[in-house]
């Protein structure tokens, strides 16, 4: 059988313990491949490190979400940097701005990604970024020279088609998820088209975002294989061509999983 999609953002850490072996099982089953596992708070660490070193095929980004911003404390960056030396951590993140429910104060979300991208930059990994409504401000820190060699996978796009432009003039990736196969869903279906080959990723976001025709029930990895045959829809290609294509684009950005394998 050859290999199916990898899904490069589930967020396996929020189901139980049985839960996440049978959502593995039930993905492996209709040859999912990998699964890149992101942190939303730093205390996630143990448990996802633990459940990648369970499992060949597993991975994990760390870091902080911009829900949880505000949780930031002063130890934190040596604390993270310390974690990412481990094998399996392949990415920092999820981390990012989110001015869409505000969790934490806008000031604090962009403190906090700063401070991660600079250490991704420093430990050159790539980072896993979440971007919700906060378009403008995500462009003014993405022109930071600071930043200019940061690699990064903006998950589950959705910031139109401005957005995308100037973040594949940057060499970023973007990350398809069950929103294309959204029936209305034409403003994240258009970037398809303009997105370089080599850039696009497939996720599932679990347990949120369920692709058709799972739609509002809890997401699971196995639902990879639909985002895929959709995208496959969109590009006139085969699923087993998407699988292909978008296995290589992860082993290129999160190149320490090549490594750890
Ligand atoms: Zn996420």
């Amino acid at each position: 059988m050859p290999r199916g999609p990898i899904d490069s953002h589930c967020h396996l850490q929020s189901l139980t313990d049985d839960e996440c072996s049978e959502a593995l099982d039930r993905a492996r089953e209709r040859g999912v491949s990998g699964f890149l596992v992101p942190a939303i708070r730093l205390s996630d660490a143990d448990k996802l490190l633990a459940l990648c070193h369970q499992h060949e095929d597993v991975w994990c980004a760390l870091g902080v979400h911009p829900h949880d911003a505000a949780t930031w404390e002063d130890g934190d960056e040596a604390r993270l940097r310390e974690l990412l030396a481990d094998p399996k951590a392949v990415a920092v993140g999820e981390c990012g701005l989110d001015f869409y429910y505000d969790h934490a104060p806008r000031d604090v979300q962009e403190r906090v990604m700063r401070i991660q991208w600079q250490l991704a930059v420093d430990l050159d990994l790539p980072v896993v970024v979440h971007n919700r409504d906060s378009n403008d401000a995500m462009l003014a820190v993405v022109a930071d020279r600071d930043f200019a060699a940061l690699r990064a996978d903006f998950h589950s796009f959705a910031g139109g088609l401005g957005m995308a432009e100037t973040l594949i003039e940057r060499g970023f990736s973007l990350g398809m998820s069950g929103m294309i196969t959204f029936n209305r869903a034409d403003n994240v279906r258009e970037v398809i088209p303009i997105t370089p080959r080599d850039r696009l990723l497939v996720e599932t976001d679990t347990p949120y975002l369920a692709p058709v025709p799972y739609r509002g029930k809890p997401n699971r990895p196995a639902y990879v294989v639909e985002i895929t045959a959709r995208l496959a829809d969109e590009l006139g290609t085969t699923p087993e061509a998407v699988a292909e294509l978008t296995n290589q684009n992860f082993f290129q950005l999160f190149s320490k999983a090549s490594a750890a394998d």
